[in-house]
Order: C-alpha cells, then sequence, then structure tokens
C-alpha cells in the first residue's frame, strides 16, 4: 500500500516513522503539541540499547548503526561513550558469561572487578558494595530533542507533512477498517493510521493493549570536575544512571515510578529523588563531593510501561483494518527509537525488518500480566530513601 498514512504522535515514534516512510509514502504526522512534547524531549538520552536490549540483539544492532550513521546529521550528534554498569548481582564469575554471552554475538562487551576497572577508570568509581562492572563499547549519548528534530527534519525534506498543535480525538473506523482521523480542526481521511501516542495510544488506537503510564525523574548536577570523557554509567544498586552533560553537569536520572493518575502534572522531581541523588553520586564517583544538584526535571506526561520492557508495534489483530500501534517504549524509546520506526514501517508498508518483529507483537501477553520492575516503584513516595 503506499497511500496516505497519518502518523498521531511527534514524539520519536511517530517522526522515527515518519522519517522511515516519507521517501515512497504520502506521511502527515499530527501532534497535539510541538514535536517532542511528550516522553521524547524530556529524556536522557542514553544509549544503552546493547545492554538494555540484551535478548533483542539484532535491534540493538540496528539501532547503534544507526546513530553511527546518523551522527554530523544537521546539528545530530552522537557522543560515543563506553556504558559501565556497577553490578550488585550476579556474583563476578556469572558477570563474566554475560559479558562472554555478548561477545559470542560480536559486541564488545567486558566484566571486571574493581582493580580490572580501576586501571580503565582510575580513581573513578567506588565499588565497595558491587560485585563486579560489565562495560559495553557500543553506547553512548544523544541530545533527545536534537535528535527527534533532526529525524523530523529529514521526514519533512522526504515531503512528510507535520502538523503541530493538532490534537487527534478518534479514528474514523468503518465497515471493519480506518479511514482517517477525527481533530479539533476537522477530519483528515487515510488509508492507514499509525498511533504513537505514548500511553495514550489504547484509548486512542479503541484497542486493548497493556501499557501504564511511569514517570523517570533527573537532575542536573553543578560539580568542579572535569567530567566530559565521562562514560555513560548505571548503578544497580540505586537504579540511577547518569552521564556527562554538555555544558560540564553530571545529568542523572532514575527513580522511576507507576503514574496513578495520568492526567495531572507534575514537572519537579520528588523528595525522595533528590535524596537518593544526593545520597549516592559522591559515593559512586568520589571526585563528585562537591557536586551540588542545579536542576531537576520530571516529564509530566510521562512515557509509557510494559509488562516485559519491550514496546508494542503491531497491526493489532483487535482493531480495524488499518491501523497500527506503537506504544510501550518504556524508557529505552530514546535508544530503541531507529528499531521502532523501522519497526513501524514494517507493517504499514507490509515488508520485511533487518530484525525479527514477533516480539513487539500485541498479543504476546498473559491476560493478567505482572507489573513488577526493580526499577519502577509503585508510587512516587517509593523512589527514594
Ligand atoms: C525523564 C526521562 C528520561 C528518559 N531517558 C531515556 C534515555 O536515557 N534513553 C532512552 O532510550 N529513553 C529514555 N527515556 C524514554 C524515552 O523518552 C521514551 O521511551 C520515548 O521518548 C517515547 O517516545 P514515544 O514517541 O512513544 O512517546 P512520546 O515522546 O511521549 O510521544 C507521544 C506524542 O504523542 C502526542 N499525543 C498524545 N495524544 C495525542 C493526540 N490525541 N493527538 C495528537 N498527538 C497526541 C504527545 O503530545 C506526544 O508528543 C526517558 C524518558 C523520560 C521521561
Amino acid at each position: 500500500m503506499t497511500g496516505d498514512i497519518l502518523i498521531v504522535g511527534g514524539g520519536i515514534a511517530g517522526l522515527g516513522a515518519a522519517r522511515e516512510l516519507a521517501p515512497d509514502h504520502d506521511v502527515t504526522v499530527l501532534e497535539r503539541d510541538g514535536i517532542a512534547s511528550g516522553a521524547t524531549g524530556h529524556a536522557s538520552g542514553l544509549v544503552s540499547v546493547v545492554a538494555d536490549y540484551a535478548e533483542r540483539r539484532e535491534a540493538a544492532r540496528y539501532s547503534i548503526e544507526f546513530f553511527r550513521e546518523f551522527d554530523g546529521t544537521g546539528q545530530f550528534s552522537f557522543h560515543e561513550r563506553p556504558f559501565v554498569q556497577l553490578r550488585t548481582t550476579p556474583e563476578l564469575p556469572g558477570l563474566r558469561e554475560e559479558a562472554a554471552d555478548f561477545r559470542d554475538d560480536g559486541f564488545a562487551v567486558t566484566a571486571h572487578d574493581g582493580t580490572s576497572l580501576a586501571d580503565r577508570y582510575p580513581e573513578m568509581f567506588d565499588m565497595s558494595v558491587h560485585t563486579g562492572a560489565v562495560v559495553f563499547e557500543d553506547a553512548g549519548w544523544v541530545d533527545p530533542y536534537t535528535y527527534a528534530a533532526t529525524v523530523a527534519d529529514e521526514a519533512v525534506s522526504e515531503g512528510a507533512e507535520i502538523r503541530t498543535n493538532t490534537e487527534v480525538t478518534e479514528l474514523v473506523v468503518d465497515g471493519g477498517a480506518v479511514h482517517g482521523v477525527r481533530t479539533d480542526d476537522g477530519e483528515i481521511r487515510a488509508d492507514q493510521v499509525v498511533v504513537a501516542a505514548g500511553w495514550r495510544t489504547p484509548d486512542l488506537a479503541g484497542v486493548d493493549l497493556p501499557v501504564r503510564p511511569f514517570r523517570y525523574q533527573t537532575a542536573n548536577l553543578e560539580t568542579t570536575a572535569e567530567i566530559e570523557d565521562y562514560p555513560i554509567a548505571w548503578d544497580q544498586e540505586s537504579r540511577l544512571y547518569w552521564r556527562p552533560e554538555h555544558n560540564g553537569d553530571l545529568h542523572v536520572g532514575g527513580g522511576a515510578y507507576y503514574v496513578s493518575e495520568p492526567g495531572s502534572i507534575r514537572s519537579s522531581t520528588v523528595e525522595g529523588f533528590k535524596r537518593l541523588v544526593a545520597g549516592t553520586i559522591p559515593d559512586r564517583v568520589p571526585a563528585l563531593t562537591d557536586a551540588r544538584l542545579a536542576t531537576d526535571d520530571t516529564c509530566p506526561s510521562g512515557d509509557a510501561a510494559t509488562p516485559d520492557h519491550l514496546p508494542i508495534i503491531d497491526s493489532p489483530t483487535n482493531g480495524p483494518v488499518g491501523l497500527v500501534v506503537a506504544t510501550g517504549l518504556h524508557g529505552f524509546g530514546i535508544m530503541a527509537g531507529p528499531a521502532v520506526g523501522r519497526a513501524i514501517r514494517a507493517h504499514v508498508a507490509e515488508e520485511d525488518a533487518p530484525f525479527p518483529l514477533e516480539p513487539y507483537r500485541a498479543d504476546r501477553f498473559d491476560p493478567n500480566p505482572s507489573w513488577e520492575f526493580p526499577y519502577i516503584a509503585p508510587t512516587a513516595a517509593e523512589t527514594g530513601p
């Protein structure tokens, strides 16, 4: 099919799909606010996809290769940095096995005890509570807004239209097929509709999908330490991650929690998260004892979680013909963005993707799935000490 395609949502999922589809389709993106105004624009931009998509390595490889090729497009930069996981489980032999398994698949991953990590990063990390560290070389960070805007620019240069401040209120469905959408500015007809509206996707698409809104929290710490060349890192004990920021600050994130009132607006972090950051960073990175909280942020609208942490990208069998949904990017949507856009294209254009699509099917879940993750607290109040 090469007819008109409407994409609802100008986050990285919708924009990535527009970029993939625009060269040979008529594509219009409908975004109720501005591009990247949802989770995308608030993200930390870590690209640790080899670690976080450990079971989906073909998609991880696709994303990493995309970022390397996309580096230098417009204003976009991929700051390649190793990703250091400071681990509390399993014991060191288990970490060595993990690393060897990644190496068998061609990824540069190594396991370390405190001494060998210190050989590489002298006096950088305090590992007194850890069993070891795993270092992933295929990693880095991006500025999420610049990434999304550059992807949008490429889509537009290929003929896509992006309409901001246009809210979609419902799909136009007739005879079991989708024929377009209704917006606050009237009806728009199309042959296919992609709904990539974050956790609002199930309601908007009118299909039952297991996604729940959750928020991450972030903070920037000022420091006199020279951290520009620091690796990106994650501490399994506190579940905090960090990376250097453009301006010499340390950007820290974590403290994720499920949002019990999805409509509620919150743009500041909770006290417990600030305490967690203040109590953890100087312990883990002794050079940062002078680090002070400069700013903090949380994504007001939140991201979408799924029970198995992988996105849902599918033409759902319980939805109308011509509908594709893309949701549940689960805190990894920036790093997985290239694969997500490519997977959406595969569904719309009825093509294969360069990686398996089955892991992202909408019907893969148990009827009563568990929503427990060690890194997503049930409530905001439970995100800190
Ligand atoms: C604080 C924070 C830190 C993060 N850090 C990282 C990280 O380091 N690395 C990483 O890979 N990921 C990270 N993420 C996750 C990542 O940001 C998300 O997974 C990803 O951006 C989700 O993209 P999306 O397009 O699905 O959703 P969104 O970016 O939320 O986009 C959905 C869009 O749909 C629009 N919309 C909704 N309803 C309608 C409607 N009715 N009509 C029209 N438009 C509508 C919204 O306005 C929004 O712009 C982080 C997220 C947060 C919040």
